[in-house]
């Protein structure tokens, strides 16, 4: 039997990391719901929607029909990196200026109904592991496996700022924070589909937690569905 398992949570809370593992574990489809938010954001940057932090949230919407998302198999890493309209923007997505303008794109409704529909029809076959902010509550209500993962904000700052000194990135530690408690307001107070944990989600707290104990205690939380 195969199952649909939603993690959501705040950002930078490791989810990605360990939901990626957690697919490749139990042989299932990853999806990363927020690199297709994130190539949207790419989309309105690089065509000049974004002008001094502020979106043209009309002309993006009228453009909607021009941006194709979809996913490549890195045949190294064994990932799914993702593509705008047959572009792989992958190594693109991840950094401050495009973090700095994800929340304002995901809040307009007509981006969410576009991508959700995506989500859908990619986790329509069972066997999915999908992260994101709204996968438990609108994308797959009925996923037999919720996770909603948190952690102190500046746990997760910390651990973003590694992440990007590493790949290369001149970064603030203080911009990281800024950022992603910035974030989290937007995505937990738009009107369309909040940042809300699910009734039914189970929480993982990751605050003192290492990758290791994370990934074990959501395998543990698989067998116990799959039983
Ligand atoms: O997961 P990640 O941090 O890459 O997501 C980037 C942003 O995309 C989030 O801060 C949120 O604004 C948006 N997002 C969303 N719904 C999802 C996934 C991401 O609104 N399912």
């Amino acid at each position: 039997r195969k199952i649909t398992i939603a993690i959501d949570g705040h950002s930078s809370t490791g989810k990605s990391t360990v939901a990626k593992e957690l697919a490749y574990k139990l042989g299932y489809l990853y999806v990363d719901t927020g690199a297709m938010y994130r190539a949207v954001s790419f989309f309105a940057l690089s065509e000049n929607l974004i002008n001094d932090g502020q979106l043209d949230e009309a002309a993006l919407e009228q453009r909607l029909k021009d941006i194709n998302i979809s996913f490549e198999r890195d045949p190294e890493t064994g990932t799914n990196e993702v593509c705008l309209n047959g572009k792989n923007i992958e190594s693109q997505i991840r950094t401050l200026e495009v973090s700095g303008v994800v929340s304002k794109v995901a809040s307009v409704s007509a981006v969410r109904s576009k991508l959700v529909e995506q989500q859908q029809r990619m986790g329509a076959a069972k066997g999915v592991v999908m992260d994101g902010r709204d996968i438990g509550t609108v994308v797959f209500p009925d996923a037999e496996l919720k996770v909603f993962m948190t952690a102190a904000a500046d746990v997760r700052a910390q651990r973003r700022y590694e992440e990007l000194t590493k790949a290369g990135q001149q970064v603030q530690y203080d911009d990281v924070l800024k950022n992603v408690i910035e974030r989290d307001h937007i995505d937990s107070n738009r009107e369309d589909s909040p940042l809300v944990q699910a009734d039914d989600a189970l929480l993982l707290d990751t605050s003192h937690m290492d990758r290791d104990q994370q990934f074990d205690t959501l395998l543990h939380w698989v067998n116990q569905e799959l039983r």
